[in-house]
């Protein structure tokens, strides 16, 4: 059990609450932690803290941050066994996939050592008879981020290294499922030098959410979870003329082409389905298969393998796929499988009685497999957010572009092809944030931002990147004249306009 779960608010670990809640092993079902709920108090004492510590980082050399973020790259490198062990317990993911997550957040970090070259701004001499203008990246102050249950470490990783390296102080609010793996890595980067009340931690469910939007010391707000929320919270925010990027959820289709080569495609879509327990915003859970031909074909490939896939805790390394993160999710997902069969598609792999022998209270699933399944189906509308891929036929890539635009959610797809053609007129005519050519999961690199379309994001910026430096900074833009010779003498009631002198 891990007495060790607080907020981090300057660096102290504080347990005050006005409830806590338990967390659970998902693998075994049994409660490894309390968490406890923050107080208003607790809430205005991150505020306060944040608040304090401001000033003085933002004046803090770029140069000088950096320093902080290479040393806290370093310690991320050295204790990654620890916080990955702490991933696997609290969420279940195999410790090869918790490895993963980590590795894309450090890039996340390595990314931000950089970030002195992107705050230099733009500068334009002489705009006018000795006048010169430039725009610079101020900090906003103090920032939140509120994050979800999927990624514990990287999606946190996402959002402060980039704030904070941009002269912010913030308060993250993490998921109440599995806080302890970022609880350790704040702790590691207050070790490497980050002035304490920079960064925050508070946990909570909306109460404490909307108490953080409301704060008028409150500048921006970063959320990623589930697409309802990600509406509320972008709403609340922008009411109050807050700043606020608000990633969602998604249901994320790979066309498969008569041309493909269907052993990568197999192989592909194992890992992009029932990686995670299909518990990834970038999870491929539809496929799209352009000709019957096609479609049977992949699904005699698909069905022994999901038959045969290693389902057990993720600290046995020969498992490939974990639990799912709680009781009530493994229903909610059994009750989508159930209402697919009764509207009509064609179970092909059923994952719903699967059991782990010695694990009989874990929360698993085997992995699921739907044939014909059709648009108006439950099944194919909503986000399941478990290990289930369903089967869409249709007969023309334009069809299948038709049906993925159509689609509420835009965040990542795929189509995997040999034809060049096929695949750029899919990638310049499919209304999705981030598409993969023969790639199943186009996560982007920490050098490129990482955002959905339509009701996948709301905002105008993408997650990490160039976009978080935009995100998390303000443009003032400087027009200088320095007394001159060249400077007219007397008042211009005219709109300044420099071409004419
Ligand atoms: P969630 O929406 O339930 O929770 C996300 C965060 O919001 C948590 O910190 C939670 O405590 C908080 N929260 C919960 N209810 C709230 C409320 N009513 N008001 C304010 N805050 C509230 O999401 P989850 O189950 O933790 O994560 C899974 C979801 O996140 C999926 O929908 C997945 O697609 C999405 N996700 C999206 C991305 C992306 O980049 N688009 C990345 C990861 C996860």
């Amino acid at each position: 059990m891990n007495q060790g779960i607080g907020h981090l608010i300057n660096g102290e670990l504080l347990h005050d609450s006005v409830t806590t809640q338990p967390i659970y092993n998902p693998a075994t079902g049994k409660e490894c932690g309390q968490l406890p709920m923050a107080s208003r108090a607790v809430v205005e004492q991150a505020l306060s803290a944040a608040k304090q510590a401001y000033p003085s980082w933002a004046a803090t050399p770029p140069s000088a941050r950096a320093q902080v973020m290479y040393r806290f790259k370093e310690l991320l490198v050295q204790h990654q066994d620890k916080i990955c062990q702490l991933i696997t317990l609290e969420h279940g993911k195999v410790l090869s996939d918790a490895k993963g997550e980590l590795a894309r957040g450090i890039e996340n970090v390595e990314y931000a050592c950089g970030i002195p070259e992107l705050l230099k701004g733009e500068h334009s001499r002489q705009v006018g008879t000795n006048i010169d203008a430039w725009s610079e990246f101020q900090p906003l102050g103090v920032v939140v981020g509120i994050t979800p249950f999927n990624f514990p470490a990287m999606v946190p990783l996402w959002m402060w290294p980039s704030a904070v390296m941009c002269g912010n102080s913030f308060i993250l609010k993490p998921s109440e499922r599995d806080p302890s793996s970022v609880l350790y890595i704040v702790e590691l980067a207050h070790q490497a030098g980050l002035p304490k009340g920079v960064l925050n931690v508070v946990h909570g469910g909306v109460d404490v959410v909307n108490q953080l939007i409301d704060a008028a010391e409150v500048q921006a707000v970063s959320f990623v979870g589930s697409t309802p929320i990600a509406e509320a919270i972008y709403q609340r925010s922008a009411q109050q003329g807050k700043r606020c990027q608000a990633l969602g959820g998604a249901k994320n289709h790979a066309v498969v082409m008569p041309d493909a080569d269907l052993d990568m495609v197999t192989n592909a879509l194992m890992g992009a389905a029932f990686g995670s327990c299909g518990q990834r915003c970038m999870a491929i859970s539809v496929a799209v298969t352009v000709g019957d031909h096609v479609a049977d074909a992949l699904i005699r490939q698909l069905t022994p393998k999901i038959e045969a896939l290693q389902v057990g805790p993720g600290t046995d390394e020969s498992n490939e796929m974990g639990p799912i993160i709680t009781a009530d999710q493994k229903q909610k997902v059994i009750d989508y499988i159930d209402e697919a069969c009764t509207q009509g598609a064609s179970l092909r792999v059923d994952g719903r009685t699967k059991t782990v022998p010695d694990y009989e209270s874990g929360y698993f699933l085997g992995g699921t497999l739907f044939d014909n399944v059709t648009p108006e189906m439950t099944i194919y509308q909503q986000e399941v957010f478990g290990p289930v891929l369903v089967v869409v036929r249709v007969n023309t890539l334009e069809q299948a572009i038709e049906l993925i635009n159509q689609h509420e959610y835009g965040n990542g797809t795929c189509i995997f092809t040999r034809d060049g053609e096929a695949g750029r007129f899919f990638s310049n005519h499919v209304m999705v944030g981030m598409v993969g050519i023969n790639v199943p999961l186009p996560v982007p690199v920490s050098y490129h931002s990482f955002g959905g379309w339509k009701r996948s994001l709301f905002g105008d910026l993408h997650a990490y990147g160039p976009d978080s430096v935009r995100f998390y900074t303000r443009r003032k833009a400087i027009t200088q004249r320095w007394p001159s010779r060249g400077v007219k003498d007397g008042t211009q009631f005219s709109f300044p306009s420099y071409s004419e002198e």
